[in-house]
């Protein structure tokens, strides 16, 4: 948007651009820990940021929230609704998600822990297997009954064709998108591997998120107790930040491909 600042001009974002990249260059290894705000730039809003979804309308936190959603099927009927229009299945990674990628390819990812449900990294071409989608993925749908599971287009297509709130076509129960919902816990496998993307790896690098959400943002205290370098890159101030190595404050869009670029001495976007 045209309001905001230009973070690409100013000369403290810059210097951060730079510690950052003096403080990555020391180590073999950088785990990456993604929220929302690295996909804002696909078109995908945020959740708690200034335009973020729950920022502007409350009540939508209830359709994320498993109990609404399982004893409401108004709640259903609308979050249907939303996923069929939902801007996450048309939108396109960008260089935010293309300089993780970057590192990727180099051998210098560890694990990309992200909070994001849209699957913009798999999609740019981070390897899958170094990947954690802790929150799950929009792109399957799950049957909270027998828990069978399928792609989210075969749903997407009964609920155009009027079904308001399909049932699951195994066992007639309830369907949801493959996320995890205020209210449910999260894989223990994903999370195990989320603490141990901050043990091992030479880094932490936290990228768009308000790190409020646990326990994923614990991801943080947990390399700064082991003395390991974090990078914080978000738009507005978090928690973490007095704590942090150093923090960048603007776009993960633009910080991230000069962070890469400097880290690697010259970045390409991975097709
Ligand atoms: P959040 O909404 O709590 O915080 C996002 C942060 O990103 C904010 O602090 C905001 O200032 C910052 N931000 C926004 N645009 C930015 C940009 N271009 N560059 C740098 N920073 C930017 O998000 P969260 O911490 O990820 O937690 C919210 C939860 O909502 C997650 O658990 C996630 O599952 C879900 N969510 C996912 C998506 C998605 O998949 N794209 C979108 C919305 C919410
Ligand atoms: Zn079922």
């Amino acid at each position: 948007m045209s309001d905001e600042p230009d973070f690409s001009q100013n000369s403290q974002f810059l210097a951060a651009v730079d510690e950052a990249i003096g403080v990555l260059a020391t180590v073999d290894s950088i785990s990456v820990l993604t929220g929302a705000g690295i996909s804002t730039d696909s078109g995908i809003p945020d959740f708690r940021g200034p335009n973020g979804v729950w920022t502007r309308n409350p009540e939508a936190e209830k359709r994320s929230t498993i109990q609404f959603y399982l004893s409401d099927p108004d709640v259903r009927k609308l979050a249907w609704q939303i996923r069929v229009e939902s801007e996450m299945f048309s939108a396109a990674p960008n260089d935010g998600h293309h300089a993780i990628t970057a590192l990727d390819k180099a051998g210098k990812l560890h694990t990309l822990v992200t909070q994001n449900i849209d699957g913009l990294h798999v999609q740019s071409g981070t390897d899958p297997e170094r990947v954690v989608e802790i929150h799950g993925t929009v792109h399957k749908w799950e049957c909270v009954d027998c828990g069978g599971r399928g792609p989210m287009e075969e749903a997407l297509v009964r609920v155009r064709a009027g079904e308001e709130d399909p049932p699951c076509a195994i066992c007639g129960g309830i369907m949801k998108s493959a996320t995890i919902m205020f209210g449910q816990s999260l894989v223990a496998a994903d999370l195990f591997r989320a603490e141990q993307a901050a043990v091992q790896s030479g880094a932490l690098l936290a990228v768009g998120t308000s790190l409020s959400v646990y326990p994923v943002a614990g991801m943080v205290p947990l390399a700064l107790e082991l003395g390991r370098p974090v990078i914080i890159v978000n738009a507005e101030p978090t928690p973490f930040d007095a704590a942090a190595t150093v923090v960048i404050r603007g776009s993960a869009t633009e910080a991230l491909p000069r962070l890469v670029n400097g880290l690697l001495g010259g970045w390409q976007k991975a097709d």
